[in-house]
């Protein structure tokens, strides 16, 4: 085995030796005999550490008084910590013991092993630290530490457990009061089942996370924080199609229940302008206008927009704005804003005039939302409503009753002025974490990890290494 040292100038030198390679952290009663080189099935060097493991002599006395005696001592192997790219191990003989008075058997103590796991204490702390950096994956800590996937999990889990709940029984209570609340559903992995969430609206962190979508789930989230915490909420932000504002109806009857731009524009354009595009989509068939049908169908984008959207994205047009930089390199060419955003929204609804009423109420959302005194949102709102009704399209009035409904929460965003971008933020990280394949198939493991994620912003540290204890 080489041996490395560095002499006075800080020049490498080599010596050969047959003894040992320091290891870089303190194993209480470890004494390293000799390291093999080897190389793990990746493909990377794997550096095993073999020697043994002290025996004191107060670890042989039995309970019942008596010494006892080794029984065995087959061979342990113990994952250790990497040396950047390279892996490492421990390798040792670990003692059985047994008494021949009461017949007991023990296993020997090893200080550094984390209980459950065939990993030392250094590497536990090192992937947990990696971990809580939310900067990698979990594939990219098992990359990493050379630990399996279902190592990574089980770790990422138990400092989750740790961090947000009691005993990994209950959620832990929020951290601080909050004022305003959001309620917001979504679907699990196999598409069927819903959970719900709560979340602090200022901070944005999740407050509470359960399956279902049922009025329930917010039931328990009142006894969860009690109702002294509940004083302290002025008002919730939720969804109108849910039943959930029944429950702060019921039990906490000064909050106000708001429902934000986000969802309002959701159910908008989910079940109002796709109905009516496929309706026009429809009639232009049956009329034999297969062309127009067509063109259609590849409209969602530009019907689904601002027009204030729409107008940037041809001034941008104007000025020739690159979007995609070409390279010399690799003979590509910019690529070009194209224009005429505007012009196609323009002759799509001069085409029907049911799109142009869309529009129209589109623009008088986004103006009713940006009031700040209810009585002007009220006469905008009112201003929506008697549109749709002169319309008498199904759709448009559906949605005139969906307002009418819940008209008051729809007018107290004058005064809240909840905004949705924290509901949205969730939404995206929802996105993200399925995305890479958390949500499957471990429900609870998926939620902690959410909880975590909603509480991601601070700043974020270089772990430290425990060298020694
Ligand atoms: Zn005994």
């Amino acid at each position: 085995m080489d041996y490395i040292r560095t002499d006075a100038n800080g020049q490498l030198v080599f010596e050969q030796s047959t003894e040992f390679l320091h290891i870089p952290c303190c194993l209480y009663g470890f004494h390293n005999t000799e390291t093999i080189v080897g190389k793990a099935a990746s493909g990377r060097t794997v550096y095993c550490f073999q020697g043994k493991l002290d025996l004191p002599e107060s670890e042989r006395r039995c309970k019942c008084g008596k010494r006892m005696h080794i029984n065995s001592h087959p061979d342990i192997t113990l994952r250790h910590l990497c040396f950047g790219g390279d892996l490492s191990c421990l390798r040792f003989p670990h003692v059985q013991l047994r008494c021949s008075g009461c017949g007991a058997v023990k296993e020997q103590f090893i200080s550094f092993q984390t209980p459950g796991h065939m990993i030392t204490d250094a590497l536990y702390q090192y992937t947990r630290d990696l971990l809580a950096l939310q900067t990698y994956t979990n594939k990219q800590v098992a990359e990493i530490t050379g630990l399996g996937k279902n190592v990574i999990k089980e770790i990422d889990k138990k400092r989750l457990q740790e961090k947000y709940t009691i005993d990994g029984k209950k959620l832990i209570k929020p951290e601080r009061k909050a004022k305003y609340l959001g309620i917001d559903e979504f679907k699990l992995h196999d598409g069927h089942r819903y959970a719900t969430h709560i979340i602090d609206m200022k901070s944005g962190h999740i407050l509470w996370i359960a399956k279902g979508k049922t009025k329930q789930v917010v039931y328990d989230f009142i006894d969860h924080v009690g109702m002294e915490w509940m004083e302290g909420v002025e008002a919730v932000a939720c969804d109108m199609n849910s039943d959930f504002q029944e429950v702060f109806e019921d039990s906490c009857e000064w909050i106000q229940l708001v429902f934000d731009y986000f969802h309002i524009v959701k159910n908008f354009n989910d079940k109002v302008v796709s109905e009516i595009r496929k309706d026009e989509q429809r009639r232009l068939f049956e009329d034999g206008n297969i062309d127009a049908a067509r063109a259609l169908k590849k409209t969602r984008y530009i019907l689904t927009s601002n027009r204030s959207t729409l107008r940037k994205k041809d001034e941008e047009a104007a000025e020739r704005k690159i979007l995609h930089k070409g390279s010399d390199l690799f003979k590509t060419e910019d690529v070009v804003r194209k224009g005429g955003h505007e012009a196609r929204y323009d002759e799509l609804f001069l085409e029907n005039k049911l799109l142009f009423t869309v529009d129209l109420i589109k623009e008088k959302l986004a103006d009713a939302y940006r009031m700040t005194d209810e009585a002007q949102m009220a006469d905008r709102i009112i201003d929506i409503m008697d549109i749709c009704e002169a319309t008498g399209n199904t759709h448009l009035l559906w949605f005139r009753n969906l307002l009418d409904k819940h008209f008051e929460g729809i007018i107290a965003h004058a005064t809240y002025r909840i905004s949705a971008g924290k509901i949205e933020g969730i939404n995206q990280k929802i996105k993200t974490l399925k995305r890479h394949g958390y949500d499957y198939p471990d429900d609870e493991y998926f939620f902690l990890k959410l909880f975590d994620m909603s509480r991601q912003g601070y700043v974020r540290n270089i772990p430290s290494h425990r060298f020694s204890d």
